[in-house]
This record gives C-alpha cells, structure tokens and sequence, in this order.
C-alpha cells in the first residue's frame, strides 16, 4: 500500500520531470530557431557587403581571389567563409585553406540558386565542409546579367553548442530540483501524516472502548484542523450517546422496576392469604391492575419513542392538519368529558393544509393534549389555536393547569423528567411524553416553544411550514 511519502514523492518528481521536460524541449526549439535567425541575418548582411564590394572586380574582369582571401583570413576565428564564383558557378575565389577547391565547379542546386539572381539563404548538409551548414548566395549582377557570385558559409555547430548547453543545463536543474522535492517531500509528509496517525491512534482509542483522546487542532492545515475539529466534535457526541444510553437503560430498568416489584408484593399478599378478604383481594387486583396498565403505557411510550429515534427522514406530505387535530380532539372527548374539562378549537377555516407526517403530527398532538387534560383542574376549557401567516402555520394548546416552574422548563423534554414525580406517577405519566413530541417536531424540522404561568396555566407551542 502507498503511504503519503511515496505517493508524494511519485507525484513531485514526476511533475517536475514532465515540466522540465516540456520547458527543455520547448526552450532548445526556441532558442535553436533564434540563434538561427540571428545567424542567418548576420550572414545575409555580410554577404551583400561583400557582393557590394566584390561587384567591381567583375565588372573589370578581375580575379578578386586576394580581396577575398584577405576576408577570409580577417574572419577565420569566427568559422565562416567567403567564396567567390564565376557566372558559370567555377570557384574564383575561397578561403587559404580551401583554395584546392578553386577551379571547382557549384552543385548543380547550387548553380540554380545563383542563377536565379536573388539572394538566397539555404541549410542543410555540406558534401564539402562534411557538416551542416548555413549557406548565403548572393548573386552579383550587371546589365541584368549575372556575372558571378558570392558565397558565405557558416557551419552550423555553433547553434548545436548553444543548444546543448542548454541541454545540460535543464538537467542540472533538474537534479537539483529533484533534490529540493525530495526534502520537501520528506518535510510535508512528516507534517501530513502526523496529524493524520494521531486521528488514527484515537479512532482505534475509541474503537477498543479504551477512552476518548481528543486529537490537537493547531496543525499547519486549515483541512486537517477542520477534520480534528470534526472528530473531537464526533467523540464528544459519541460521549454523550454513551452517558444518554447509559441513563436510558438505568432510568428503564427503574421504570419498570417499581410496577413490577408493587405487582409482586400483592401477588405475594394474595398468595400469602393473611387477612384476606374480598374487599381488600378486591382491591389489590384494582392496584395491579393500575401497575400493569402503567407498564404497558411505558412500553408503549418507549416503542414510540425508539420508532420516532430510528427515523432518519420523515416525509412531510401535504394534509389538512385542521381535520387531523379535530380528529385527535374528537378523540379525547370522553377522557375529558370525565375530567369535566371542555375544548375549544379556534382556526379561521376548516381548511389549512401544512407540510408534516401525519403519524407524527397526530402523536404530537396525542402528547400534549394528554398532558393539557392531565394537568386541568376541573370546569376549565382547553384552547386549541391554529393560526396561519404567509409560509408557517403556528399551532398552540393552552390549559388552566398549575403550570411549570421556570428553572424546570428547559428539562421537560428529557426523558423520564417529571416536575412532580409523585403526581405524574399518579395520573399514569411516563416523562416520555414531551420527550416523543420534541424528538418528533425535531425530525419534521419544526420548533416547540412553551409559555407558563404558575397557577395560570400553560401553553406549548410550534410551527408547521404551510404548504400551497
Ligand atoms: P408525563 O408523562 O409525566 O406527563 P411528559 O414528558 O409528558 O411526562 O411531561 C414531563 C413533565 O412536564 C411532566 O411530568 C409535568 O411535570 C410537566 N408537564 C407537561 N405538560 C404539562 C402541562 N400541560 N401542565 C403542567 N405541567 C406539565
């Protein structure tokens, strides 16, 4: 498997080599074609000069062998030479070291370049120098006529020089940034996986069940900081789940605990027999009876509360929350008609269509209607609002029960949170309701507030976005 270093270093040297490749081919193409040019000018100039001055030994019929000799002997050092030719192409004229090739006659191509009467510039390999050269021919004319020529020669390995030097160069630089990538490969990937070894070291931390090391956030990296910061925020919710499942399953054993072992005792008392009578056998059965209920409402509550915990996603659908609430409320109508409480539903129309499950949003209302009823005194009304504006529909249910304390009101939706243990226990509470309906609002994306008045009353409420 690669590890950061080698897959680093892959990368660097690789870049560098394409890049130094390209820039190397590109530059020797480049400088090659310039030096050329600059060359092939030069020699252009030099020749019509010469053609210039050379005109009037032509003209005179006079061998300029001297005058051209003398050129070429001023111009030794700088590797060109200067030839002179009859109007028949036969050399007249060459350079000390070259004069066996006087009496010579031009390659045919050669020929056809001077008789063309202009000026002309050709590169290419030379069956005479043995090497590639530049040639310039500059045709000397009179009358129309021309009447000879002369030829510059200039070889070629002065540009190949320059190139390969160039050459040579780039692969210096080259080794030498290969030699730079290198430490700085060795640099960076000390400096990437250390944070990255350190994440690793604490996941598996996590994962043995050993502890929950937080990984430092101050690396060069702002990525890296982000993922510790990501990470440290994961452990503690990793945590806090913990804590919660932990106080979860002690808070449900106690639950149910206490029914079961009040079950027990009567059982016993009833087996036992002692002082037995129809009355008190009477009202033992009625005590278990109100146990056994108790637990089926906590294993209710706990079903739903686990079912509304493994949703990831609801699905809101379009529904007319004013029938589904009248639903509910209809309902509840006896349990409240018991309790000689009354409700009143207060909405505009009857028809208000809003963006929910509506499992949720009719377990939501069960909730809080439930608790409305429960904690009613007697001969009092529970009012039900629902009040649309431009894209949210605000629903609120509001009793005349005793009311919440203040410091209490931000633990009522824990679970198993009861303000008055004794009371909820009495009226068959579980601390599960408000747990359901703020887990429930929370995954319909909505808010729940609450308002309370000690002895005045209470009113929770929340939003639902409208739908069109
Ligand atoms: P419970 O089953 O005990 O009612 P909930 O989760 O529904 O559990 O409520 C948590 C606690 O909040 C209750 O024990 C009660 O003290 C308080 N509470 C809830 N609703 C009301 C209300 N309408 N009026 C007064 N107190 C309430």
């Amino acid at each position: 498997m690669k590890t950061i270093f080698s897959k680093l270093l892959t990368n660097f040297i690789l870049t560098i080599v394409i890049c130094l490749a390209i820039a190397g081919i590109s530059l020797s193409f480049v400088i090659r074609n310039y030096i050329s040019e600059q060359k092939e000018n030069e020699l252009v100039l030099k020749a019509q000069v010469i053609a210039q001055s050379t005109k009037h030994f032509f003209v005179k019929n006079e061998n300029p062998h001297d005058y051209i000799n003398t050129i070429n002997h001023l111009d030794s050092n700088l590797g060109t030479e200067v030839w002179a030719v009859d109007e028949n192409g036969i050399v007249i004229a060459a350079a000390a070291e070259h004069l066996n090739c006087e009496g010579s006659k031009l390659s045919s191509a050669e020929l056809k370049e001077m008789q063309s009467g202009r000026l002309t510039v050709s590169n290419g390999y030379s069956e005479y120098f043995k090497d590639p050269v530049i040639r310039v021919t500059t045709p000397i004319i009179d009358k129309n006529k021309v009447i000879g020529a002369v030829i510059v020669y200039s070889p070629v390995k002065g540009i190949d020089e320059a190139t390969r030097r160039l050459v040579f160069m780039m692969i210096f630089a080259a080794i030498i940034s290969l030699s730079i990538a290198l430490i700085f490969c060795i640099y960076t990937s000390k400096k990437i996986a250390k944070p990255v070894q350190k994440m690793a070291e604490a996941s598996m931390e996590v994962a043995d069940g050993n502890k929950f090391t937080h990984v430092p956030i101050s690396t060069e990296f702002k990525e890296f900081n982000q993922l510790a910061g990501s990470f440290n925020h994961m452990l503690e919710r990793i945590e806090q789940n913990e804590k919660r499942m932990k106080d979860f399953v002690g808070n449900v054993s106690h639950e149910l605990k206490s029914p079961l072992t009040s079950i027990k005792g009567f059982i016993e008392a009833l087996i036992d027999g002692k002082g037995k009578t129809a009355e008190r056998t009477q009202k033992f059965l009625s005590i278990m009876d109100k146990e056994a209920n108790r637990l089926i409402k906590l294993i209710d509550d706990l079903l739903i509360l686990c079912k509304a915990d493994s949703i990831v996603k609801v699905e809101p659908q379009k529904i007319n929350i004013i029938k589904l609430i009248q639903e509910v409320i209809t309902n509840f109508e006896v349990n409240a008609h018991q309790k000689l409480v009354s409700f009143k539903l207060d909405c505009a129309s009857k028809l208000l269509y809003a963006k929910v499950e509506p499992h949720s949003l009719k377990q939501i209302m069960i909730n809080l209607l439930d608790n409305a009823i429960k904690y009613s005194p007697e001969n009092s009304q529970i009012l039900v609002t629902v009040s649309p504006n431009s894209n949210e529909v605000e629903i609120s249910i509001t009793d005349r029960g005793p009311g919440i304390p203040e410091e209490d009101i931000p633990n009522i939706w824990d679970r198993f949170y009861r303000v008055d243990k004794a009371r909820s226990r009495e009226t068959g509470g579980t601390g599960l309701g408000l747990a359901i309906v703020k887990e429930l609002i929370d995954k319909n994306g909505g808010e729940i507030s609450v308002k309370s008045n000690i002895g005045k009353g209470t009113t929770f409420k929340f939003k639902l976005p409208i739908a069109v």
